[in-house]
């Protein structure tokens, strides 16, 4: 390593920035995290907070495009456009679509299941040695539309396809188990090895890891340059400057403009979601949900009962909270949950997932930036995929073998 200020500088300190920043501790590496603070900071805290190993199909998928004209059309608040994405969309749209393919699906599915496998071991150490809190109940895809029972055989047999663990669970027991369905409710298939967790301690956890690491945190700093040396790394933020061996990119969906100050180009779109949290709910079930036709998220963590949904592309500045997608959301959740009166405590909550147009993260050196390695662009599955790719980044700054799988998250891939 060259004589510099800091080994690595991680810029972000959501949930990717913070594992990569432990990984990279663990190993005596000299670590400093900046994060510019709100309000850019907060995406990775209060998500869906589901651990999902399940998750090996990228975003970008067969039938896809088809969904999402058609949730638009009927304006159900699960996919939408906002005037304020700007020009960016047009090519991210384009390079969307040229990625919903089997081919593309079949290519890096495996890519996926390897990332989603090395967080898994990285999850059960935190669960085991740090006092991480999961649910021990699997998590429940529930159907209602009249094409319930079909839809979830469909379901079941594309993860028994691709070897993930499902089963059908009798409706009438999973009523019984969860007072919350309601009789709307038809179709239940548990995904076995998929759970939740909270993501508020997830993210507070690393941190304290971080701290007993020897990582330097800083917080309210924002980066404004970096430059690209053959041997080492400039950086400059709004109050200080040093030099670095490496610095690692995991800026959420604000990653593009620092890839910009080293003449390099990613394709991301912020593409925003809602969250409501209701505390103290008598009837919270303890296990993690997807209302399948609904297109929503619950999940059950420390501050109540979080139910999330929406992907609406949109401009990284957007954190404004639309309390018409909330309304649309806890009416939705109500078909299926029996909910309380809707109160005025729910805690409302928006944030912004750093979306890939191949559903694909982006992890590796930029091509003409070696030094600045990315770790962003993780869409829906961010929080379940930092460990893995923290993981993945130090063995680049180790200069250990990456394995094939790992080399498809390339920045430099031909469908991003
Ligand atoms: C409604 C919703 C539900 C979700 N559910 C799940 C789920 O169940 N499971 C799951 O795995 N994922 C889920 N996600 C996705 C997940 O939240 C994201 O993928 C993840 O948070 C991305 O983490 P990150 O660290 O890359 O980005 P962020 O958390 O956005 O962190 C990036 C950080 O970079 C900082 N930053 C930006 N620019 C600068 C700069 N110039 N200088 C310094 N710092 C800077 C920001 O302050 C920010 O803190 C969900 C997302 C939403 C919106």
């Amino acid at each position: 390593m060259a004589n510099t200020d800091v080994q690595v500088t991680v810029i972000g300190g959501g949930a990717v920035g913070r594992a990569t920043a432990w990984q990279l501790a663990k190993e005596g590496i000299k670590v400093r995290v900046v994060d510019s603070g709100e309000p850019r900071f907060g995406t990775s805290m209060a998500n869906a907070g589901w651990v999902a190993p399940s998750h090996i199909i990228p975003f970008a998928a067969p039938g896809m495009v088809s969904m999402g004209v058609k949730e638009l059309v009927k304006r159900s608040g699960a996919f939408g456009v906002s005037p304020a994405a700007g020009p960016s969309l047009a090519s991210w749209t384009l390079k969307f679509m040229r990625a919903c393919t089997m081919e593309h699906v079949d290519r890096n599915a495996p890519a996926l299941n390897e990332l989603l496998q090395r967080s898994m071991g990285l999850f059960d150490d935190l669960i085991v040695n740090h006092g991480l809190r999961r649910t021990e109940k699997a998590l429940y895809y529930i159907f209602s539309s009249d094409r319930a029972e079909e839809l979830a055989h469909e379901e079941h047999d594309l993860f028994t396809d691709h070897g993930v663990a499902t089963k059908l669970v009798d409706v009438e027991s999973a009523r019984s188990d969860l007072p919350i369905l309601k009789d709307s409710v038809k179709a239940v298939l548990e995904l076995t090895t998929d759970y939740g967790i909270d993501p508020r301690r997830f993210v507070n956890l690393l941190g304290e890891l971080n701290t007993g690491s020897g990582v330097e945190y800083r917080t309210g700093e924002t980066v404004k340059n970096v430059v690209h040396r053959a041997d080492l790394v400039h950086v400059t933020t709004d109050k200080d400057s040093w030099t670095s061996d490496y610095v690692v990119l995991a800026a959420g969906t604000w990653s593009g403009e620092i890839a910009k100050m080293v003449g390099s180009s990613l394709s991301i779109i912020a593409a925003k979601g809602h969250s409501v949290t209701l505390p103290n709910m008598t009837n919270m079930p303890d296990r993690p949900m997807m209302l399948a036709e609904q297109r929503l998220a619950t999940n059950p963590e420390a501050n109540g009962y979080r139910m999330s949904t929406g992907f609406a592309l949109t401009s990284n500045n957007d954190r404004s909270i639309n309390h018409k997608a909330i309304d649309k959301l806890y009416a939705t959740a109500s078909q299926v949950l029996h909910l309380p009166e809707r109160a005025a405590n729910i805690e409302p909550w928006t944030g912004l997932r750093p979306a890939s147009p191949d559903g694909l993260p982006y992890i590796g050196p930029l091509a003409n930036a070696p030094r600045v390695i990315t770790a962003t662009g993780h869409g829906m599955i961010g929080n379940m995929l930092a460990l893995g790719t923290g993981a993945v980044v130090a063995d680049m700054v180790q200069e250990r073998p990456i394995s094939g799988e790992m080399l498809k998250f390339s920045p430099s891939r031909p469908s991003a």
